[in-house]
């Protein structure tokens, strides 16, 4: 037998049926492996190993009940910027390093209800603001496949966790690629979901209109079984959509025979490394052998997304973070002054230099005088983006491109140049200020780093881009091998 970590989504809740081990077992053994090597890679900001273990003796009742919820006694890990009740949720920020939340986010009760065990949190860039996981409070996560390189960002810790076997599967958000580049970084497969697909009720906020929640995973179908739980209306999230949730894995099996596949000229022009986009090719070509036919298409705004969503995000979350002045919750300075002196020393402690940048970037953006001039003009953009994509759906059923412009980068690389750590993001972004459903899955290796390739569907196509990816994985190996920190 496999040992357990090695195990995927769907193997654990078949073997857990079966009787073949427990939910203790299984989620004791994820203990003590996070308790050996969480050292190594710093994925966890919080384990919380009691609340885990009761919680698979009540799945362990369950099962011997003979229930079954989907995800019944599966142990998974929760990024740290959804609310947990009772349990610290930092935000991998000093501004809330303490904070503990009197209630749960919806995505996390879903997850409750369906059975599974959380493990703790993962460990992220401060606020979801980064590419890298280097501007966490809590220090940075390392990849798995090469401990001196990024695990991406900003779920880094999610990417680093399940790749690193320290979960079998965990939840990500992704407001400009923060789910679907550090899938790539680490080898994994992750989907960010249409905008208003999940709930982000009790998710912290940082660009409201980007924001969106997903599973990170070994393999597509992991991801199916996870988005199956996570989706859905939420009444307490008025931008979640009241649309029919399908069986994600219900689809999986459909073959591609027919399936037009857009291949943007814009995502492999010269800015593309070469071996790069050789192995992004050799991936089209296999999908090509499953009877897919490749369409050249045109998406001729690309180049603007990464400018206009470094307004539009930087704008909604100086807003969102407004709202961490030290009077309610979260950090406060010591001996304040007056009410100005509290405010400012608060802020000025408790928030990282690469949020204290987006806070001035947007305050700027939407200050009186520039409105016009910045925030209004990336809104015009955001739609001539979004209807690049209207337009290309027109012609083609998904598109497809690699994730990230490079494999993952040695800790330092781009923290000096802002900008170069935002073009991280040049093929990611431009599917948030759509709306559109996304996802990454391991498609090659270059010098022994993989590659991700990014799958585009259209609005609540997300079955689509599972049934793709699925019969990719069932094609091919890429999802398999095993990081190099893991071997020997
Ligand atoms: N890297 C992008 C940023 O820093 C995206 C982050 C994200 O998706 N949360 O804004």
């Amino acid at each position: 037998m496999k040992p357990l970590h090695e195990l995927t989504v769907a193997q654990i809740q078949q073997q857990l049926i079966e009787k073949k081990f427990s939910s203790r077992e299984i989620t004791q053994h994820y203990l003590n492996r996070i308790d050996t090597l969480n050292i190594d890679y710093n994925c966890f900001i919080t384990v919380d190993t009691n609340g885990a273990l009761t919680a698979a003796d009540q799945a362990d009742q369950a099962i011997a009940e003979g229930n079954s919820t989907p995800l019944l006694g599966v142990p998974i890990a929760h990024k740290d910027i959804f609310c947990t009740e009772g349990l610290t949720t930092t935000c991998g920020s000093k501004m809330l390093a303490n904070f503990v939340s009197p209630y749960d986010a919806t995505v996390v009760s879903k997850m409750k209800t369906a059975g599974a065990v959380m493990l703790g949190k993962t460990n992220m860039d401060e606020f979801a603001m980064g590419s890298s996981n280097e501007t966490s409070f809590f220090g940075p996560v390392k990849n798995p496949w090469n401990l001196e390189t990024v695990p991406g960002g900003s779920s880094g810790g999610s990417a680093a966790a399940v790749a690193a076997q320290l979960a079998p599967a965990a939840t990500g958000t992704d407001t400009g690629g923060s789910i679907r580049q550090p899938a790539a970084l680490c080898g994994i497969t992750g989907i960010k979901p249409t905008y208003g697909r999940v709930s982000r009720y009790g998710m912290i906020a940082f660009a409201s209109s980007l924001d969106q929640a997903g599973p990170m995973t070994k393999t597509a179908e992991d991801a199916a079984i996870l988005l199956n739980s996570m989706s859905g209306l939420d009444y307490k999230d008025s931008t979640s959509l009241d649309t029919a949730v399908p069986d994600f894995t219900a689809t999986l099996d459909e073959s591609l025979a027919g399936l037009k596949i857009g291949i943007p000229k814009e995502y492999f022009d010269q800015r593309l490394d070469t071996a790069m986009a050789d192995a992004v090719q050799a991936s089209l070509a296999e999908l090509e052998k499953l009877g897919a036919k490749l369409v050249d298409i045109e998406l001729p705004n690309s180049a603007l997304s990464v400018p206009a969503y470094y307004v539009i995000a930087p704008a909604e979350a100086s807003s969102n973070l407004s709202r961490f002045d030290g009077v309610r919750y979260g950090y406060r300075c010591n001996e304040p002054e007056d009410l100005e002196d509290l405010y400012t020393r608060t802020r000025s402690e408790g928030f990282g230099e690469e949020v204290k940048r987006r806070i001035l970037v947007g305050t700027y953006a939407l200050s009186a005088g520039y409105y016009d001039a910045y925030y209004r003009k990336a809104q015009q953009i955001r739609r001539l983006i979004k209807d690049d994509f209207v337009r290309a759906f027109e012609q083609v059923d998904i598109i497809a491109g690699p994730t990230a412009p490079s494999t993952a980068f040695k800790f330092g690389a781009k923290t000096a140049d802002p900008v170069a750590m935002y073009l991280e993001d040049i093929y990611t972004i431009a599917v948030n200020l759509a709306g559109l459903p996304a996802m990454s899955l391991p498609a090659g290796q270059l010098d022994n780093m993989p590659i991700g390739m990014q799958l585009v569907g259209n609005y609540f196509a997300e079955h689509k881009l599972l049934n793709v990816a699925h019969q990719f994985q069932l094609a091919t190996q890429w999802h398999t091998p095993t990081p190099t920190s893991l071997k020997g």
